[in-house]
């Protein structure tokens, strides 16, 4: 066998595209910007749909109610006004009759620039009619190549013969620069001849005849060059599972690396000290904290490093958990570190230890990236004394230069915003910390908010152990959430009003910083300058968003904290994390736009207190029923987990194992991974081959080893791979 090795040692498919006969610097460099720079990513880059030419004809002979498609030259097109709604519409012929396509959600620049007078393209859709008038309605269109564009490329044509001549099945990809779709056709036909064949992925051959699989170089040629639709689902398939396989595979070696290390014993913090800090904090621990800290401390005290995850809704009360794990961990004579996703975030985390720390004779610094040089500089220096107990921080925590003495525990906040790859240079950065000598490894727990669905947490969190959070603090209200529509704008705004009057808070979200050319949408600083003139004169309005400088957020976020204004505009970087109870009314603009989770995490900002709060969800484009239907979700319930599993069942898995949460850096099939039974397969597949072959010894073995190293790259150690 031409052994793989070589394939993925520089010869294959690690190739960059522009050593590629036919293309080239130039033509490599536009590929580029698509992400496309390996024969590898090109082999991936699959097809966004299949049109089926079978189905193209002349516009007269379109069925209507049906889907079909034909080619014609644009006579007009402009924007049409219907009503208070816009439309775009573009008149074509064939010369046997006219066709109209109308679009009601679009870019109008792009759109205009596009559809000119007599250009020539090819639209595909669902024919309906108005009156007698055959119509398209937001229909797939593919400006046709006008001849002299067609060498681009310039290919030895022989071998392109494949899905390009005749009818039948034609892959579409996602647009590429401006180039015509033939072109990339082109560009992808002749890799896939001249490099799929052979690739046989990480799969062992007898998991894919069990499967009834095909090997990736099968897989490839047929999703690319399709011939019946049934074998292009047959080997999306499989490269998805392809993918999930060395996925579980990775994820099942790393977790037996990680029960073979050694960790540090921190037995202390047992009485004083959270004595000392029950005293400050104004409640009591709920039962749910109390048990999760039992799972902590257990994990604290043995000598295996802790791998934990705290899933825990919003306002579940994880801050103070942590604390009280950081407090084990000093008593112990270490350090702890907390890392959050934002400098908001990682300022207010920092605020809150701060004032309990005075308290309890303990040092917290904070570390982002607007921190000043020199202020840096001193910090570092007093890390690495070890005469700082407590650093809070953002990625900034995670650079090459910060050195601790003794890092006992690694806290990572709202871990779905981090890789894997992040939490894992922690824990190295730990294991060396001691004195400059390789260690033992530090205790790590990682919180988060999103609630992974429960089927999905194994594989997602791949190496922790899973502790929950599963009950609020007494007294919470439940947030009424209210989906409205554009009509009942002033009924929120009279919903807001109410809240104010009662001396309550606001947050107001936007989906974008500033107005956009492209997209229609309500932005932050437009809305904060109309909302502060026209509609809440009489209130202090502040706007926050992402652009801002960091020193500018943090000024903004404590005046708001501390009441000195009612409303807060933002963008979604309030998203997590931020806890300011006397807020008690959030109101989401184009609530469609966002994804269930992230449209919880924002709901989450209220209800913190003991107020009832409310939170409003105005949708704009909501013509499509399943963005109704979603939005739906969340105003019917409030609990996270629930959310979660809804959340799945629309998008898919493939989604919540993203490059982020699983630390797997391609997964590049995730787009067309719907089927949660796969993963389960995949799963159940890796470990039955992992208990045959635990050392990867044999000649598979040695073979999936490579792909598994050449996949997961540095985010697998050698002692995980072997
Ligand atoms: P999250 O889990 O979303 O990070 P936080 O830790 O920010 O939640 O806690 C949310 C709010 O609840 C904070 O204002 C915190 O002080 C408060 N809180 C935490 N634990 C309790 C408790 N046991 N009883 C009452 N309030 C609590
Ligand atoms: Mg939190």
């Amino acid at each position: 066998m031409q052994s793989i090795n070589s394939v993925f040692q520089g010869q294959g498919i690690t190739k960059s595209l522009q050593y590629v006969k036919g293309i080239g610097p130039k033509l490599g460099e536009r590929l580029a910007k698509k992400g496309l720079t390996t024969i590898e990513d090109a082999l991936y880059f699959l097809p966004i749909r299949y049109e089926d030419r079978s189905l193209m004809s002349s516009i007269r002979d379109l069925q209507v109610g049906t889907s079909g498609g034909a080619t014609g030259e644009v006579m007009v097109s402009g924007e049409v006004r219907y009503g208070r709604r816009r439309g775009f519409e573009v008149v074509i012929s064939d010369g046997t009759a006219i066709l109209k396509l109308k679009w009601f959600n679009f870019k109008l620049q792009y759109i205009k620039g596009r559809f000119k007078q007599g250009t020539k393209i090819k639209a595909f859709g669902n024919v309906t009619a108005y009156g007698a008038q055959k119509e398209i309605i937001h229909p797939d269109v593919e400006v046709v190549a006008a001849s002299g564009d067609d060498d681009l490329l310039k290919t030895s044509g022989g071998n392109l013969a494949g899905g390009l001549a005749g009818g039948g099945l034609i892959p579409v990809y996602s647009q590429i620069d401006n180039f015509h779709q033939k072109t990339i056709r082109k560009i992808i036909d002749s890799i896939v001849l001249d490099y799929a064949a052979g690739l046989l992925g990480a799969v062992p051959r007898g998991v894919l005849a069990a499967r009834g699989l095909l090997t990736l170089g099968e897989s490839f040629t047929k999703a690319h060059l399709p011939v019946a639709m049934d074998e292009v689902e047959l080997a999306r398939r499989s490269i998805v599972f392809d993918e999930l396989f060395s996925l579980e595979l990775g994820l099942a070696l790393k977790r037996r690396a990680i029960k073979k290390e050694g960790g540090l014993v921190q037995a202390g913090g047992d009485e004083t000290v959270l004595k000392k800090l029950g005293e400050l904090i104004p409640f009591e621990l709920t039962q749910a904290q109390r048990r999760v800290l039992k799972d902590i401390k257990r994990d604290m005290r043995s000598d295996r490093p802790m791998n934990r995850l705290l899933q825990g809704d919003v306002g579940s009360g994880k801050t103070i958990v942590s604390l009280i794990a950081a407090l084990i961990a000093i008593d112990s004579g270490h350090q702890a570190a907390i890392m959050a996703p934002t400098e908001i975030l990682a300022e207010q985390h920092y605020l809150l230890i701060h004032g309990y720390g005075e308290g309890l004779g303990i040092k917290v610094r904070l570390l982002t990236g607007s921190t000043k040089k020199a202020v840096r500089a001193e910090y570092l220096h007093e890390i690495k004394a070890g005469n700082v107990d407590i650093v809070v921080g953002t990625h900034a925590l995670i650079q090459g230069d910060v050195e601790f003495r003794s890092l006992g525990l690694a806290i990572i906040d709202e871990q779905h915003r981090f890789g894997v790859e992040q939490r894992s240079f922690l824990q190295n950065k730990a294991r060396k910390s001691r004195d400059g000598k390789v260690g033992l490894t530090p205790d790590i727990l990682v919180m988060t908010a999103t609630p992974i669905p429960r089927t999905l947490s194994m594989t997602v969190f791949g190496e922790l152990d899973v502790s929950v959070i599963d009950e609020l603090p007494k007294g919470r209200q439940p947030i009424e959430t209210r989906l409205m529509r554009e009509a009942e704008r002033q009924e929120a705004y009279g919903l807001i009003r109410r809240e104010l009057e009662r001396g309550s808070q606001a947050y107001l979200v936007y989906p974008l910083v500033e107005e956009s050319e492209e997209l229609e949408l309500r932005d932050a600083t437009r809305m904060h300058a109309h909302l502060a003139k026209d509609i809440f004169p009489e209130y202090k309005v502040a706007l926050l968003h992402g652009r801002m400088k960091g020193a500018e957020k943090e000024a903004v976020m404590a005046d708001f904290k501390a009441g000195r204004f009612d409303i807060l505009v933002s963008t979604t970087v309030i998203e997590v994390g931020v806890d300011v109870p006397n807020a008690t009314v959030i109101l989401i603009e184009h609530a469609e736009r966002f994804g269930l989770a992230q449209l919880h995490q924002l709901r989450g900002r209220v209800g913190r207190g003991s107020r009832r709060s409310v939170c409003i969800l105005l949708a704009q484009y909501t013509r499509n029923e399943d963005t109704w239907k979603r939005l739906k979700v969340i105003e019917r319930t409030t609990d996270g987990f629930l959310i979660a599993e809804e959340d799945l069942k629309i998008r898919g898995p493939g989604d919540f194992i993203g490059t982020r949460q699983s630390g797997m850096p391609d997964f590049r099939s995730s787009d067309t991974f719907a089927d949660l039974g796969l993963l389960r397969d995949a799963r159940a597949d890796a470990t039955a081959f992992l208990e045959s072959d635990p050392e990867l010894t044999t000649p598979e073995g040695q073979r999936i080893k490579e792909i598994l190293r050449h996949r997961w790259r540095d985010r697998l150690s050698l002692a995980e791979v072997g």
